[in-house]
């Protein structure tokens, strides 16, 4: 048998031991130390934003832009229904209520129609969006962002996944009042487990940096006004987090090379679609995705799994989970399509050519 592959698998540099023997030296194993500050600093340079706070992971980092946004008991919050949990999970934390808004098919990301026609008929103004960057594909973000600016709506972007896509050259995660950035295991990086939280607004990521370290007010002894959380990042998984940024540009490369030669294989197969490119962007396909119009996912996730080969379905949505039985809504019936008809294939950037060959040949007997 083959050796499993992986959905998305860690991919190190080869310059994270190193970095992490510096840091074992230096003794800052813990709280914070100077790979902290080159890790957000490196995440500043190359998004191309003023100021970056790295956290434990970045459900935290959506955590912290709520809270210093004000996002309350009582207040609603939008958000892309097609999206991971992880986006959420943080409305219900600071005990608001989400409000989740559909698809459209140019980008399987949230519908910037949908979004004003919602706006423009709430009785109920929204405070926030947490508009998710699907796979690391770009959503239709400069709509977006007009369209929250317009209504007064703060824009949180989840580029948990898309750190590395851009559109028209911007960086996703730039264009809103925060963007977040993570580095769970799975992701484009990884730093084992590790978020970050970006914004133009430096007093923004100040207020943010206080609540992650205990809310400590600035005396020498331990004075408290305000109730915070424990969300720094370490020193020893920022080290991880420089090596890896060593090679962003590389990974974003073989993961969309990787998606190529998906669709080269597959291409004369008629019943697939691959998840689209907004025009004018350059996603970083971080999970090749895919829709099958007339087979079932389970037929291929199962004829992949016997060859060793992990595959998942697409994201079920929101609005779809009894979690979310309650909530508020608009859709129109495209996340529920790609949720039944979608799937993600192997995508880890460790992968070859014949690897994706291996895959594409047992997908495409399946079908026959
Ligand atoms: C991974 C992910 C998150 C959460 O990030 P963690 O670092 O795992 O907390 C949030 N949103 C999306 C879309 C994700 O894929």
């Amino acid at each position: 048998m083959n050796k499993r592959i992986f959905l998305s698998a860690p991919h190190m540099s080869g310059n994270e031991l190193k970095y992490i023997e510096k840091v074992f030296e230096s003794n800052y194993i813990a709280p914070l130390g100077e790979y902290v500050n080159k890790f957000e600093e490196s995440i500043q340079n190359y998004t191309k934003t003023k100021n970056a706070l790295a956290v434990v992971n970045g459900t935290a980092a959506i955590h912290l832009a709520l809270r210093v946004l004000d996002v309350g008991s009582g207040d609603d919050v939008l958000a892309s229904t097609f999206t991971f949990i992880g986006s959420v999970n943080a409305i219900i934390y600071q005990g608001a209520n989400p409000v989740f808004i559909d698809s459209d098919k140019e980008t399987w990301n949230l519908s910037p129609k949908l979004l004003n026609k919602y706006l423009c008929e709430c009785e109920k103004k929204p405070k926030a969006l947490i508009v998710t960057h699907l796979y690391g594909m770009c959503a239709g973000i400069e709509k977006i962002a007009d369209i929250c600016k317009l209504h007064g709506v703060y824009l949180i972007e989840d580029a948990a996944e898309s750190l590395g896509a851009t559109y028209h050259g911007k960086h996703t995660g730039t264009f809103g009042d925060f963007g977040v950035y993570s580095f769970n295991g799975n992701k484009i990086l990884t730093t084992s487990g590790g978020g970050m939280l970006v914004s133009d607004n430096h007093e923004w990521i100040e207020k943010a940096k206080f609540y992650s370290t205990q809310a400590k007010e600035p005396y020498l002894h331990y004075e408290h006004l305000e109730y915070g959380y424990n969300y720094r990042m370490s020193n020893v998984l920022a080290a991880i987090g420089v090596a890896q940024m060593e090679v962003i540009e590389e990974r974003v490369q073989k993961k969309r090379k990787i998606f190529e030669w998906y669709k080269e294989c597959l291409r004369d197969v008629h019943e697939i679609e691959f998840m689209p490119e907004l025009e004018n962007s350059r996603g970083n396909r971080w999970l090749t995705a895919m829709t099958f119009q007339n087979t079932k996912y389970e037929k291929i996730i199962k004829a992949l799994e016997e060859i060793n080969v992990e595959s998942r379905p697409l994201w079920k949505p929101m609005h779809m989970q009894a979690l979310f039985g309650g909530a508020k809504a608009l859709t129109d019936g495209t996340s529920e399509m790609l949720f039944d008809k979608g799937l993600c294939v192997a995508s880890s950037t460790t992968m070859t050519k014949d690897d994706v060959v291996m895959i594409c040949n047992s997908i495409k007997k399946t079908l026959n």
